[in-house]
């Protein structure tokens, strides 16, 4: 079956189709997809500024029921879309079911704040003049994600950008179609004026590119590599679009001498090769105090060879394969590209052969490693780990800090003193203190900071920034 756009509220062919595999299995074929060519992508943003005016008009809880119902049939359906999700995209299930189950939790949680748009008002300066300051949305919104988080990451901008009352164009990744057709049919059963919300899928680099350069667009939110991020913003400015932008990262945790030693080998093995590594806050740095560092090492490595790679939908399965055939080809230079920089491969990082034919190869630690390295600079989205030794705190803040980078950091201690000073001194969106560096919530803000994210943070209230746009009133009542 040919799966379709939505376009201007109508279900259509495109101008072509591309097949999408599963990467654990690549004799399955998830399905067909159409790709969208640029008469249909003019089409639906023409009516989408019309729909976006009806949609600001509605009720607020006629607002709220909408993505209350978006959430709520997520979260039921969490099992089944997650079994899609983890199929395309190769995370293991539990991992695509969670996705899923926490995309529903962005949709209720803006579906509460529908209800929570309150305004600032005040005394003019001038007398017998009141002021009154309130958000209207921005308008169009164009919501370009990644494969990695095929479903949560469209999700925390689509939920919010529905909420302030904005229309959306979404092209998501080419890779993981599957996952944006099944969240695209819920949206599209929804009380919403016809062509409020279009699923535009197609190639970054033609129908994603010439979505950016549109001049009928007001913001685009974008969460993917630096380079894109940065073309984008470059086409962003010639029409002086607003913009957000999510990229990568080089998150480190440091683990400090009075660290608990399975706490910290626990955290390392989940930050690092959760969702195969292909997160933007995988734990790609591992900064060890050198009291701890060969007891350390011995159980990462030991951890490391101990997981189970498999099939993502196989009972058991800890890491899954990695997402493409270019990802992984990727992921095996950076393993040479380490070795010669002189660091050390301890474990792991090859390719496997497993019964079906996918994209797999078991995750890898890196030791003696320097933080100049390649290695520990560049942004590998694989299931590969880094182990840099430090000889006290003071040194292990430097090397974390020292990175183009900065989504997020943490540290594993028992020391009150030394975790408040990382968490005030980590210069990074979000820093942990003896938890893993992945896995945050969705009612407070998301972001970095250096290369790794532009423009207003993202999720809970902090969303309103970049989803609306201020007006202040300025209302003289006269005499009485
Ligand atoms: P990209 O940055 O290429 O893709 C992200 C999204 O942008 C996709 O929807 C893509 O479409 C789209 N896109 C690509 N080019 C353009 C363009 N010119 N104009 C508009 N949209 C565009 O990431 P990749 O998927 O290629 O992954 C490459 C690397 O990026 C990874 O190895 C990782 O390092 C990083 N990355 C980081 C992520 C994060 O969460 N921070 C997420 C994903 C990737 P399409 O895929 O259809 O081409």
């Amino acid at each position: 079956m040919l799966h379709k756009n939505l376009i201007a509220g109508d279900w259509l062919a495109g101008e072509s189709e591309i097949e999408n595999r599963n990467p654990s299995d690549l004799s399955d074929l998830v399905g067909l997809y159409a790709q969208a060519g640029s008469d249909q992508l003019d089409a639906t943003l023409d009516q989408a500024r019309v729909a976006q005016r009806e949609w600001a008009a509605y009720g607020l809880e006629r607002k709220q029921a909408v993505l209350m119902n978006i959430g709520n049939e997520l979260m039921a359906r969490a099992e089944e879309l997650g079994t899609l999700l983890s199929r395309e995209e190769g995370k293991p299930f539990a991992e695509g079911k969670g996705e899923v189950y926490r995309a529903g939790q962005f949709f209720t949680y803006y579906a509460a704040e529908c209800l929570r748009q309150i305004g600032e008002n005040a005394d003019s300066v001038r007398p017998d003049i009141e002021v009154d300051v309130r958000r209207e949305p921005i308008g169009v919104v164009a919501v370009i994600s990644p494969w990695n988080f095929p479903t949560a990451t469209a999700s925390w901008k689509i939920a919010p950008a529905l909420c302030y009352g904005n229309a959306v164009i979404w092209k998501p990744a080419n890779m993981t179609p599957a996952s944006a057709y099944a969240l695209t049919e819920i949206i599209a059963r929804q009380d919403i004026p016809k062509g409020l919300f279009s699923l535009v899928m197609g190639s970054g680099g033609s129908i994603g590119q010439r979505l950016v350069e549109s001049p009928k667009i007001d913001a685009i939110s974008f969460t993917g590599s630096v380079p894109v991020g940065k073309g984008i913003a470059a086409a962003a400015i010639q029409n002086l679009t607003k913009v957000q932008m999510e990229m990568g990262s080089k998150n480190a945790l440091a683990v400090m001498e009075d660290a608990d030693l399975d706490l910290a080998v626990t955290l390392a093995l989940g930050g690092a090769f959760g969702g195969t590594g292909q997160k933007c806050t995988a734990s790609s740095r591992l900064v060890v105090h050198e009291a701890i560092h060969d007891a350390f090492v011995e159980k990462l490595v030991a951890g490391t060879q101990a997981m189970k790679v498999g099939h993502a939908l196989e009972e058991g399965t800890q890491m899954g394969p990695v997402v493409s055939q270019q990802q992984l080809t990727e992921n095996l230079a950076y393993v040479d590209l380490g070795k010669s920089e002189g660091a050390e491969l301890a474990c792991g990082g090859a390719r496997l052969n497993m019964a079906h034919e996918g994209y797999y190869m078991s995750p890898g630690v890196f030791l003696n490693t320097r933080n100049d390295m390649r290695i520990n600079r560049e942004e590998m989205f694989a299931p590969l780990t880094s182990v840099i030794k430090v000889a006290d705190y003071d040194e292990a803040l430097t090397v974390v800090n020292d990175t183009n980078f900065g989504l997020t950091s943490g540290i594993v201690t028992k020391s009150l003193a030394k975790a408040t000073h990382f968490r005030r001194n980590a210069r990074t969106g979000v820093v942990t203190i003896n938890l893993p560096t992945a896995g945050t919530d969705y009612h407070v803000p998301f972001g970095g900071r250096g290369d790794s994210s532009y423009g207003p943070r993202e999720q809970g209230k902090a969303a309103a920034e970049f989803y609306t746009t201020v007006k202040t009133a300025y209302i003289s009542a006269g005499p009485v």
